[in-house]
């Protein structure tokens, strides 16, 4: 049973969710699950998972059943089967008060059946599709009780976490904000503009720019913490996915695919993770989604300080992703 605990005085939390079976040895050989020679996540393989609680197919959302799995399909959710939060949780009895249940819900999200297949070469239609499922189980999760904040994020390739090769995304719903959003909130309150607007308007036409379409815009922030960052930004103030038009939607994969075909223009096959930076309790808030290509590691003076070196500015890193646009 996971457990959500607070650091001892500062307004920090950790997960801690322990797993039956795992060895010492285990930790010690790699962080990563051993491979097996079957993917799960492939088509044809859905009896090895949990039952699906989405599955889009032919215009349609449908549900396993425990006995059943449906077979054919776009786009396949289900529970993560490692959770870090449990919707069955129980309120820890014996441990300092500042542990909370670890409550909430870990959902993996299979972008594609086919196993070798990658967002960036993903037709029209199989990026709108993926982008409404984006827009539903966000919304799906966010609509519970006790529910406050969904996190929902890609990991590609090993070094930037992911087990699994197949395409796909999770989403962890957590029962509270995370207090690094709570905290770019309160900056956001007492502003008299909101920041990521004008960041809009500093960033258009200007030397970190990399793409816009009718809705988006993708830059390299000035402010970037790892080489190659990129930021995805809606022109328009909108605080969260559940807000945005069909229209929207399929401009915002159009944004994401035009990032990483960049990206894997100069980087090859570079692992990555992009996290989704949104809040629909909060008009305030201002949309906003982050890829950061994994390069290197945290290393002690990151975690020792919080500040990331950067070797890479994003007006270089800009002027070469446009040199090697295909
Ligand atoms: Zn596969
Ligand atoms: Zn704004």
């Amino acid at each position: 049973m996971s457990q959500i605990r607070k650091h001892y005085f500062m307004d920090e939390y950790c997960i801690i969710a322990p797993r039956r079976n795992k060895r010492p040895s285990d930790y010690a050989d790699s962080i990563f699950e051993k491979k097996t020679s079957e993917c799960v996540f492939c088509e044809g393989y859905e009896d090895n998972t949990p039952p699906a609680t989405a599955v889009y197919k032919n215009e349609e959302i449908l549900q396993d059943t425990d006995n059943s799995r449906i077979k054919n399909w776009g786009i396949r959710c289900f529970p993560n089967r490692y959770p870090a939060l449990s919707s069955k949780s129980e309120r820890p009895s014996d441990t300092i008060s500042t542990t909370m249940e670890g409550y909430g819900f870990h959902e993996v999200i299979v972008e594609t059946p086919k196993h070798s297949h990658k967002v960036s070469n993903f037709s029209d239609d199989e990026i709108m599709l993926f982008m409404k499922a984006y827009q539903d189980r966000v919304t799906y999760y966010q609509s519970l009780e006790k529910i406050a904040y969904v996190s929902l994020f890609k990991n590609e390739g090993q070094k930037a976490g992911a087990s699994i090769a197949h395409a796909h995304s999770q989403l962890i719903a957590l029962p509270f904000i995370p207090p690094e959003l709570k905290r770019e909130v309160e900056v956001i309150k007492a502003s008299e503009t909101c920041p990521y607007c004008n960041i809009i308007v500093e960033e258009c036409g200007g030397p970190r720019l990399l793409y816009h379409n009718e809705e988006f815009i993708v830059i390299a922030p000035y402010f970037s913490k790892v080489p190659y960052e990129l930021w995805i930004l809606p022109q328009r103030h909108i605080n969260h996915i559940s807000d945005f038009t069909e229209d929207m939607l399929g401009l915002l994969g159009d944004a994401i695919i035009f990032s990483l075909s960049s990206i894997n223009n100069i980087l090859k096959e570079v692992p990555y993770n992009y996290m989704f930076y949104q809040l629909q309790d909060d008009p305030k808030y201002h949309f906003n989604l982050r890829i950061q290509p994994v390069t290197s590691i945290a290393a002690g003076f990151e975690k020792n300080t919080g500040i990331y070196i950067n070797t890479m500015p994003p007006e270089n890193a800009v002027q070469q992703l446009k040199n090697n646009i295909s």
